[in-house]
C-alpha cells in the first residue's frame, strides 16, 4: 500500500471527510485513516447548527452564530471567522452549500431557520439542514393537524402507540400556536420480516430497497389510510439506504399526503446514509479512505509532524504527508480519552483544554452543561492546535468534535460544528501545501 500523501486526515466522520474532500478537490493526494465508525454514523442524520442558547430554542441560527463572535470568541463558530462575524457566516454558508450539493438534493434547509422535529419518543428537537424525508415533519407548521403514525411489526424500537400519545401531548402542551387534532397509530408488516423475532431498522431499510418489499409496504399503507382522514403520515426512519429519496417521493405521490421520517436512535439509518454520502463524495474526488487503521502516535521533528505510526490488526505501518488534519472525534470515537482523572489526546498528546479540570466527578453527566462536554483541543484562527510556545506543530490542523469550548449536546450544534470546522481546516491545509 502507498503510504505517502500530500495530506493525511485522521478520522472518517463529518469533520474528517469534509476536510479530506476539500483538499482533494484542488488535486492533492489525500488519505483518510480511520479506526472505525464514529458518531456521525450514529447521528440522526439531521444537521444541527445551533438549537439552543441559554436553554432557549433558537429560531434563526445565523443570528445567534453572528453574536458568538462577540459573546463566545473561543467557540468553534467564532474561530471560523477570526473575529469577523461576516467571514464566519460566509464560511458557514459556503460549507453548507457544498454539503447540499454533494447530497444531490437529498438534504434541504436554510441557515436562517431552524425546524423542530420529533424523535422516536414523540418529543422534539430543533435542527436545521435535514434529509428530504424529514422536511414535512416541522412541528412548528402543524395547526389542528391529524396524523397517522406507522409502526412496523417486530420493530420494537419504535412504538407507534407510545409515540402517538407522546407527540400529541408534546405538541399540544409545548407549542403555543401549533396543535395536533389526533395522532392515530397503525401497525403494518414488511413481507417475511418481524413474524417470529424482533427486527432492526437496518433489516427493514435493506428490505425496502427492494421493489418487492417496498410495493407490499406501500399497499398496506394505502389500505391503512382509507377511511381515516389523515393529513400527514409519520414513519420511523427506515425508508432504505439506496432508494430512500425515491421511496419517499413515491409514498407521498401514492398516498396523496405528506410523509415524514422521524429522528431515530442508533443504529440510525439516516446517520448511516449520511456517512455514505460523505464517503462517496470524498472518494469521487480521489480521497483514499483506509478503514480499520488506528493511528497510534506521531513523529514530530523541528515543529513538524513527519510521520504517523499506525496499526491494523497486528500490522504496523508508517504513513507520511506534508500536512495532517486531526478529526478523531470526542470521547465516544476515542479522539479524546478520560482515565477518571485526566483527559488525554492520545495521538499527538496535545494539551486538552477544559474549563474545570479537576471537577468532572462533582456533577452528574446528565445535569446538562457538564464541564467535560467543553473539553477538547483549542485551536488558533487557522485551526492549528494551541500548544505551548516552542512546541507548535506547524503542519497540523484540527476540526470537529475534538475541539474545545462548545457543548454539542446542550446547544445542539454537533454536525454543524464538524462540517464547518472540517471545511475550514481543509481550506487552511490547502494554503499550507
Ligand atoms: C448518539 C448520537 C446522536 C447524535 N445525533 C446528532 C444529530 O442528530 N445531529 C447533530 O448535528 N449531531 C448529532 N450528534 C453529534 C454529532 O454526531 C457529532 O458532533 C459529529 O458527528 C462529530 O463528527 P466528527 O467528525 O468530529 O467525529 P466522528 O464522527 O465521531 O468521527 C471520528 C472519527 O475518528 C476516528 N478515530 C478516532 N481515533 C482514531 C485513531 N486513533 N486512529 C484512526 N481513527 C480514529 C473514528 O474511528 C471516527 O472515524 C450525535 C451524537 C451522538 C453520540
Amino acid at each position: 500500500m502507498d503510504t505517502t500523501y500530500d495530506a493525511i486526515v485522521i478520522g472518517a466522520g463529518m469533520a474528517g471527510l469534509t476536510a479530506a474532500r476539500k483538499i482533494a478537490e484542488v488535486g492533492k493526494k489525500v488519505a483518510v485513516l480511520s479506526r472505525g465508525l464514529g458518531t456521525t454514523n450514529m447521528s440522526t442524520g439531521a444537521i444541527d447548527l445551533l438549537g439552543y442558547t441559554q436553554n432557549k430554542l433558537v429560531s434563526n441560527p445565523e443570528d445567534e452564530i453572528r453574536s458568538f463572535v462577540r459573546t463566545s470568541p473561543r467557540h468553534p463558530y467564532a474561530i471560523l471567522g477570526n473575529g469577523d462575524d461576516k467571514k464566519a457566516l460566509e464560511i458557514l454558508k459556503d460549507s453548507i452549500q457544498e454539503f447540499l450539493k454533494i447530497t444531490k438534493m437529498a438534504y434541504v434547509g436554510d441557515t436562517t431557520r431552524n425546524v423542530v422535529l420529533s424523535n422516536y419518543f414523540g418529543t422534539y428537537r430543533p435542527s436545521c439542514i435535514i434529509p428530504l424525508t424529514m422536511k414535512n415533519g416541522n412541528l412548528l407548521e402543524f395547526t389542528d393537524t391529524k396524523l397517522m403514525v406507522v409502526g412496523i411489526r417486530g420493530y420494537a424500537e419504535f412504538n407507534a402507540k407510545f409515540f402517538a400519545k407522546s407527540l400529541h401531548h408534546t405538541v399540544n402542551s409545548f407549542f403555543r400556536q401549533n396543535t395536533l387534532k389526533e395522532v392515530v397509530p397503525k401497525e403494518i408488516a414488511i413481507p417475511s420480516l418481524g413474524k417470529d423475532k424482533e427486527i432492526t431498522s437496518i433489516e427493514i431499510a435493506e428490505a425496502l430497497d427492494t421493489e418487492y418489499a417496498f410495493s407490499r409496504f406501500l399497499e398496506q399503507l394505502k389500505k391503512s389510510i382509507i377511511d381515516i382522514d389523515v393529513e400527514i403520515v409519520v414513519i420511523p426512519a427506515i425508508l432504505g439506504y439506496k432508494n430512500w429519496v425515491q421511496n419517499h417521493t413515491i409514498l407521498e405521490k401514492e398516498l396523496g399526503v405528506p410523509v415524514f421520517e422521524c429522528l431515530s436512535l442508533p443504529p440510525s439509518v439516516p446517520g448511516q446514509r449520511l456517512q455514505q454520502i460523505l464517503e462517496n463524495a470524498a472518494s469521487d474526488v480521489g480521497v483514499e479512505i483506509h478503514r480499520g487503521i488506528q493511528v497510534l502516535s506521531a513523529h514530530i521533528e523541528n515543529n513538524e509532524c513527519k510521520t504517523l505510526e499506525t496499526i491494523a490488526d497486528i500490522y504496523r505501518q508508517t504513513f507520511e504527508a506534508d500536512v495532517y488534519v486531526l478529526a478523531s472525534g470526542s470521547f465516544i470515537a476515542e479522539g479524546l480519552y478520560f482515565d477518571g482523572k485526566k483527559i488525554y489526546e492520545p495521538i499527538f498528546n496535545l494539551p486538552v483544554h477544559s474549563p474545570n479540570r479537576n471537577n468532572f466527578s462533582e456533577r452528574r453527566l446528565e445535569s446538562g452543561k457538564h464541564s467535560i462536554a467543553f473539553a477538547g483541543i483549542q485551536v488558533t484562527e487557522t485551526m492549528k492546535p494551541i500548544i505551548e510556545k516552542g512546541d507548535e506543530i506547524t503542519n497540523l490542523f484540527a476540526a470537529g468534535s475534538i475541539l474545545a469550548n462548545y457543548d454539542y449536546i446542550s446547544e445542539k450544534s454537533g454536525l454543524g460544528v464538524a462540517l464547518t470546522t472540517g471545511y475550514r481546516a481543509g481550506m487552511n491545509a490547502i494554503n499550507k501545501l
